[in-house]
């Protein structure tokens, strides 16, 4: 990688463009030969790049977010294909988050007043010469065609418009000390969708369905008239009237408008993308023809290592929403969800999914990068901020929530599991201590985190419908991670062969006050919820488990055989049924087709995962405008048992990274069959069972080469195999 681009500076426009996105130009001539040919280029905000009328990438949303004012990502392009004798790059940029409107409406600029743009062009000759053109001043600017664009809101594009009054780039101050190399992750085009059906709406708007909720953006390929315009807005749902429901994307616009140039156009945001499965016309020259759009979804590249299928269709779409909800959240960072004015890191959220992620797609990278961000983000005195980038850092007092802050501890564990990497851990060593020892000085006593204000078991129901925080104690639950992030933290340690005997000190410390202040003498909890037993069991807490697991099940069934948790609770209540006796009951659980379960927004027809149980109710009306997405993947945590427990592969620690495999699937009548397979750094992984007419079950499986494999059968002695594939 090359360091020219810390000669080259900063450039903008040179006065204010209003809403209108500047396009950078630099015009050169080759003078001799080349043999290679670079760009190396970043911007505040977001860029795409032309070099004689040719996009010199596919990748979107360039440089990618991170937390800017520390850390710029800068990428280097071979653009020796795109040259002539004469050349002309043309820089387009946007606002992107680093500039755009973010959070709620009013809130711009977060990281930058500008847009701006850093690039140099390295040429070597083929006489081995070298020539270097840097952003500077005898850069040109000028307005573009796109007229607006903001991430929320949509975009504006008069293809009529050619950029013409060009004038000098501004120099815009900004040090490049923060620059760093691209790390692996890129936004691309992946699936393109064609609308499924045409809707005309009892309000008589005309509605195309494209099938599927999505993160993208619409193309539009048309030849109209100049100055036609096609203008249309994106909406997650219908709401029960069948009409186009836009309430709950609270200020954002999602609203896109084509103004068209008289040649044959092929029309896409630049800078902006939308969470949305329907859109709505407003505006089309003529009769809609709805061949001419396509929805194209747009994330993260990440290798999908993960499949699982069962003799359930309900349970085969609820995993597919799973991976939709991956696919719509996983764009540069994971965020909360694509549509409404949020969309943003939020820690909880990655923490409860990372696990059943990194079973789904390679998301090694992915996170190795937004950790990066999350140790840029963290206060000096440990604290964690709630988003990642902390684009919440003007509005709240510094604020770290317990079962959030932890995603320091508990991403990196998870990913060490997956990957075998130990690297990730040493890199985030550092952040996880400070995030335990921020902890320890909150409030008088060291080993209890009873201070402070959380997000508790956020959107539980085991509290009047409308609330927010469930009923269990916030104070237990940051208790109860303070633990488990220890307990993670001193094995990362030990990994690492670092001396953790001040960690192992604290732990049981930390386990006695949570007995002491939380628990009874009969030891029940004084919020004695369903969160409440599944942290006890899941991370270890209390010594009379089996106690605390049958008050878990009659909960459970007093319920009606439903769950009440919320983002903290739900993410660990299967296991924490199947990993203490009571696997029949988590299976009653999943396949729950009433209110609230999983298979009950399957049944209301949902294509991700809902980020309320209750986003739709049975009766089709609906949870408060006020925050209502139809795509957060919390709790499509539950797809991690699917892989782990009932097709049980799972790794290990004393050999993650599946070099050694654990395969204990657990089995259930009420299924047919089921089959899971993983793709690891050792081959792919395959797992799966059958019901069989004598009432046995068939269990197969496949151990890739250079692993070992401990396969637990009920009934069984244990096996440890080879590589190979094996019946029982
Ligand atoms: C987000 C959540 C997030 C939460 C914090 C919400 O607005 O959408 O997913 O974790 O706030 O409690």
């Amino acid at each position: 990688m090359s360091s020219a681009i810390f000669s080259a500076k900063f450039i903008s426009s040179p006065s204010d463009y209003g809403t209108v996105c500047p396009v950078f130009r630099k015009d050169f001539s080759l003078l001799k030969p080349i043999c290679r040919a670079t760009l190396t280029i970043s911007a505040l905000g977001m860029y795409e790049t032309k070099i004689n009328g040719t996009e010199i990438t596919h990748s979107r949303f360039n440089p990618g977010w991170t937390e800017y004012t520390k850390r710029l990502q800068y990428r280097e392009f071979d653009i020796t294909k795109f040259l002539t004798k004469e050349n002309e790059i043309l820089i387009y940029a946007g606002n992107g988050w680093c500039v755009g409107n973010l959070v709620k409406p009013g809130l711009n600029r977060i990281w930058s007043d500008r847009i701006a743009v850093i690039a140099v062009i390295e040429l070597e000759y083929s006489d081995g010469e070298h020539q270097t053109l840097c952003s500077g001043p005898d850069w040109e600017c000028a307005k573009s065609e796109i007229l607006f664009s903001e991430i929320y809101h949509g975009e504006e594009i008069n293809a009529g418009i050619v950029a013409n009054s060009w004038e000098k780039a501004a120099i815009y101050q900004w040090d490049t000390a923060i620059l760093v190399p691209f790390e692996h992750v890129e936004c691309q085009e992946f699936e393109r969708l064609k609308p499924q059906q045409v809707i005309y709406t009892p309000k008589q708007e005309t509605v195309l369905d494209f099938g599927q909720e999505i993160t993208g953006y619409v193309e539009v390929t048309f030849r109209g008239n100049p100055g036609d315009i096609i203008e249309f807005d994106h909406a997650e749902v219908l709401d029960k009237d069948g009409n186009f429901y836009i309430g709950n994307l609270r200020s954002a616009k999602q609203n896109v408008r084509y103004i068209c140039s008289g040649k044959i156009d092929i029309f896409r945001p630049h800078f902006s993308f939308q969470g949305f499965r329907y859109i709505r016309i407003k505006q089309f020259p003529g009769k809609i023809c709805p061949e001419q759009f396509t929805a194209v979804v747009v994330h993260s590249s990440m290798e999908r290592t993960g499949q699982f299928e069962c003799s359930d269709t309900k349970l085969n779409r609820l995993y597919q929403n799973v991976i939709w909800g991956q696919k719509s959240n996983f764009l540069d960072i994971p965020t909360d969800c694509p549509q409404r004015d949020e969309r943003l890191g939020w820690t909880g959220d990655a923490q409860v999914f990372c696990k059943t992620a990194a079973y789904n797609f390679n998301v090694s990278d992915f996170f190795r990068k937004w950790l990066r961000d999350l140790r840029a983000c963290q206060a000096e005195n440990g604290g964690v901020p709630s988003v990642i980038p902390d684009a919440l850092r003007s509005l709240e007092k510094p604020k770290s929530s317990s079962a959030w802050g932890d995603a320091a501890v508990i991403v990196p564990w998870q990913m060490y599991l997956a990957y075998g990497d130990k690297s990730i851990l040493e890199e985030q060593f550092n952040s996880m201590k400070a995030w335990i020892d921020y902890i320890r000085c909150q409030g008088n006593q060291e080993a209890l985190w009873d201070t402070g204000s959380h997000f508790g078991d956020w959107l539980a129901l085991d509290v009047p419908s409308g609330t927010y925080v469930g009923a269990t104690d916030p104070h237990l639950i940051a208790t109860a991670f303070f633990a488990y992030s220890t307990s993670l933290f001193i094995k990362a340690g030990k990994v690492l062969q670092r001396d953790m005997s001040e960690y192992e000190t604290l732990y049981p410390k930390i386990l006695r006050a949570f007995r002491e202040k939380f628990q009874k003498e009969d030891g029940t909890f004084y919020t004695d919820t369903q969160t409440a037993c599944v942290l006890a069991l899941y991370f270890d807490l209390i010594p009379d488990k089996a106690q605390c697991a049958k008050r878990l099940a009659e909960k459970i069934m007093q319920n009606g055989n439903k769950l009440n948790t919320g983002f903290v609770g739900t993410a660990y209540l299967l296991d924490a049924l199947s990993e203490n006796g009571y696997t029949e009951l988590a299976y009653s659980l999943l396949l729950q087709q009433e209110f609230p379960s999983w298979l009950f927004s399957v049944n209301m027809g949902a294509t991700t995962i809902w980020e309320h149980w209750d986003g739709m109710r049975p009766d089709g009306s609906m949870w408060s405008d006020k925050m209502n997405s139809f795509n957060h993947y919390a709790y499509g945590a539950v797809a991690g048992w699917m892989y782990g427990t009932m097709a049980g592969i799972r790794p290990t620690e004393e050999a993650p990274g599946y070099r050694h495999i654990l395969l204990q699937p657990m089995a259930d009548s009420r299924l047919q069959k089921v089959s899971a397979s993983l793709k690891t750094a050792f081959g792919t992984i395959c797992s799966s069972w059958q019901q069989e007419e004598n009432g046995k079950i068939r269990y197969s499986f496949s151990v890739p080469e250079g692993t070992i494999a401990t396969i637990i059968l009920p009934e069984q002695p244990v096996r440890k195999v080879f590589s190979g594939t094996y019946q029982y």
